[in-house]
């Protein structure tokens, strides 16, 4: 008999949606404001407000805020943008559809996140930007990244992804680089179905970001059509259809408002999870740095085949068979056959994202778990184990 029955399988990164959300997503339908309008316009100012960034927009992706980040940066063809190989495949693509070339700098082992000393050793006079995740929710040696920006003048843009709970020293994550891109797609820590934010420091960046993200328009189309009457636009850029609707704020609205609730009771999954596997055979995350927070976004076991007894594959489908969904993040990017193709890239290049891309999975974390749905996520990792 499986830990749980299979019209029971535990979703991984099922979202908790509740009344609020629903009623606000209705009224948004009665009102006749579904697409980009005064819902947008609060849901930028609440999430300013709560990462503490003076200015934001939002867009339909995380992958839509990391292309118009990098578009707004003015990079040019040849350009190179140092990234992670331990990310997903928006991070590098978006680099790519800017014009740029993507170099990848290798993680450290522990932390996961881009290491500030292989990105040192990847920069080159074509070098002009880097763009650091903070993998899992755990933020990225920021003192050091920007003191290697500084020094080379280079931009900086963030893929905050992970990291909307995310702080570094006080600070939360986004708020370091010229850009930090947020995601609210359905397994993230706020969700609007699919969603994005980008927050700037600058007010000029910002209204770049929100021209190009609407086709280049010089106004956006609710202002354009209010009751003060029409007005022309101009196109400034050949921009792109990236904006948000308000149906989508509405959700984020609300997800938004039980942000921090939603982050206690992760938290307190994690140190279940932390507590039962201590002693078995996997690695477990390592423990937050100093003055920081970890926005618990992925809770990651390392399968090491030797030590385990079975290899990070015959797990997952250990795994499904007790009907618990588990999640890969990520197989490095060098792993795939375009960017072996078209960059030459090498696994012993990054050694350590292969490594750790090799044997990481990840287990359900959603704030939507009972207490029961962890005991059982608990008992199918000893079973898998066959501890
Ligand atoms: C989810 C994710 C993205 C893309 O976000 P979308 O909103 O789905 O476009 C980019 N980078 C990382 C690290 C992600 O996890």
């Amino acid at each position: 008999m499986p830990v749980r029955s299979k019209d029971n399988f535990l979703v991984f990164g099922a979202p908790r949606i509740e009344q609020d959300e629903i009623d606000e997503v209705v009224a948004s339908m009665k009102s006749g404001w579904i697409g980009t309008g005064p819902k947008v316009a609060r849901f930028e100012k609440d999430f300013s407000q709560y990462v503490d960034a003076p200015y934001a927009a939002a867009c339909n992706s995380c992958t839509a805020a990391l292309h118009l980040s990098l578009v707004a940066l003015g990079l040019k063809p040849g350009d190179e943008v140092i990234t992670t190989p331990l990310t997903f495949c928006a991070s590098v693509n978006a680099i790519i559809h800017a014009g740029c070339t993507p170099v990848l700098a290798d993680v450290d082992p522990v932390t996961q996140n881009i290491d500030p000393v292989s990105i040192r050793e990847k920069i080159t006079p074509r070098t002009r930007a880097i763009l650091p995740v903070h993998f899992a929710g755990r933020p990225c040696d920021m003192d050091s990244i920007m003191a290697i920006a500084d020094q080379h003048g280079l931009k900086v843009v963030e893929d905050c992804a992970h990291a909307i709970e995310t702080t570094y020293k006080g600070r939360h994550a986004g708020t370091f680089g010229n850009f930090g891109c947020f995601s609210f797609y359905v397994t993230k820590n706020v969700c609007t179905g699919e969603g994005g934010m980008v927050i700037a420091r600058d007010e000029e960046d910002i209204r770049t970001v929100k021209v190009l993200g609407l086709h280049g328009m010089s106004a956006d189309a609710w202002k354009r059509f209010s009751d003060e009457g029409y007005k022309h636009y101009e196109v400034v850029h050949a921009g792109f259809k990236y904006n948000m609707m308000d149906i989508q704020a509405a959700i984020g609205i609300h997800q938004l408002n039980r942000v921090e609730e939603n982050f206690k009771r992760r938290c307190e999954i994690w140190d279940m999870y932390q507590e039962a596997f201590r002693a078995l055979p996997v690695g477990i995350p390592a423990p937050e740095e100093p003055d920081t927070r970890h926005a618990r976004h992925l809770y990651t076991i390392m399968l090491d085949p030797v030590a385990c007894g079975i290899d990070r594959d015959q797990f997952l489908v250990r795994l499904t068979k007790e009907n618990i969904g588990a999640g890969v993040h990520y197989l490095a990017i060098p792993e795939h056959p375009y960017y072996q193709e078209r960059y030459g890239w090498k696994l012993e290049d990054t050694p350590h994202a292969v490594a750790l891309g090799r044997e990481t999975i990840s287990l359900p974390l959603s704030a939507k778990l009972t207490d029961d749905d962890v005991a059982d996520v608990i008992k199918a990792v000893n079973i898998c184990l066959g501890a």
